[in-house]
C-alpha cells in the first residue's frame, strides 16, 4: 500500500459528489487511531464509488446517494447478504430487548450483553440477526465500541438528556433513525456505527469484511 491509509478507506470521496460531512469526518478521525491495515476496496459489494446514478451491484437498481442501496439495503463494502437493518427490525429489536430485560430480571440480560458485546451485538440484536458495524473500518464493532455505544451513548448521555427534558428527549431520540441518513441513532453517532442485518453471521469474525 503506497497510499496513506485514510485515502484507501472504504468510502472514497469523489470530486463530483461531496460526501456528507459526517461520513468523511468519521473516516478521517478514526483512521489514524485504529486499523493499521486499511479496509480493502476489494470488499464483496463492489462500492459504487460516487454512488449517485450508479446501479446497485446486488439488485441492479439505482443505488441512491447513501452508503447503502436505497432499494435492497446492501451496504457499501460489506458482504452481499449483509443489509442495513430496516426500521422495522430495529424497532422489533427494541421491543425484544425490553422483553428480555423483564424475563431475565435485568441481570440475565446484563450478563448476556457483556458477553455478546464482544461480537458487536446485543441480546435483542443477536436474536434478530443484527450486528453493529464500525463505519471507519467496515468490520463489526468490538467490545469497547459496544460499551461506548450502549453504556455511554445509550445510557449515560440519554440519562442526562432525559434529566433536562423531563424524560421526553429519549422518547423522541429513539425515532432518530427515521430521519438520519444511515439509520443511525444518537448512540450510533457516538460510537460511529451502523446496524446491519447479518443473517448468516458473515461479520462474526472481525476480519471477515476485510480479507487480509
Ligand atoms: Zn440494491
Amino acid at each position: 500500500m503506497s497510499e496513506s491509509p485514510s485515502e484507501a478507506s472504504g468510502a472514497q470521496p469523489d470530486p463530483n459528489t461531496p460526501p456528507p460531512e459526517a461520513e468523511s469526518a468519521a473516516t478521517r478521525s478514526a483512521d489514524g487511531v485504529r486499523a493499521p491495515e486499511a479496509p480493502a476496496p476489494a470488499a464483496p459489494v463492489a462500492s459504487p464509488q460516487s454512488s449517485a446514478g450508479r446501479p446497485c451491484p446486488v439488485c441492479g437498481r439505482d443505488w441512491g446517494s447513501g452508503i447503502y442501496c436505497q432499494f435492497c439495503n446492501a451496504v457499501d463494502g460489506l458482504p452481499r447478504d449483509v443489509r442495513l437493518a430496516t426500521v422495522g427490525r430495529r424497532f422489533a429489536g427494541y421491543l425484544l430487548e425490553i422483553l428480555l430485560i423483564i424475563v431475565t430480571l435485568f441481570i440475565g440480560w446484563a450478563i448476556w450483553s457483556l458477553i455478546v458485546w464482544s461480537r458487536g451485538t446485543t441480546p435483542g440484536k443477536q436474536l434478530l440477526g443484527m450486528r453493529c458495524v464500525y463505519l471507519a473500518t467496515s468490520v463489526r464493532a468490538g467490545w469497547g465500541r459496544m460499551a461506548l455505544r450502549e453504556f455511554v451513548g445509550k445510557f449515560l448521555i440519554m440519562s442526562v438528556i432525559s434529566l433536562f427534558t423531563f424524560g421526553i428527549g429519549p422518547l423522541i431520540l429513539y425515532f432518530m433513525l427515521l430521519w438520519t441518513k444511515k439509520r443511525q441513532e444518537l448512540w450510533d453517532m457516538v460510537a460511529d456505527t451502523i446496524v446491519v442485518h447479518d443473517p448468516r453471521n458473515e461479520l462474526a469474525s472481525r476480519s471477515s469484511a476485510v480479507p487480509a
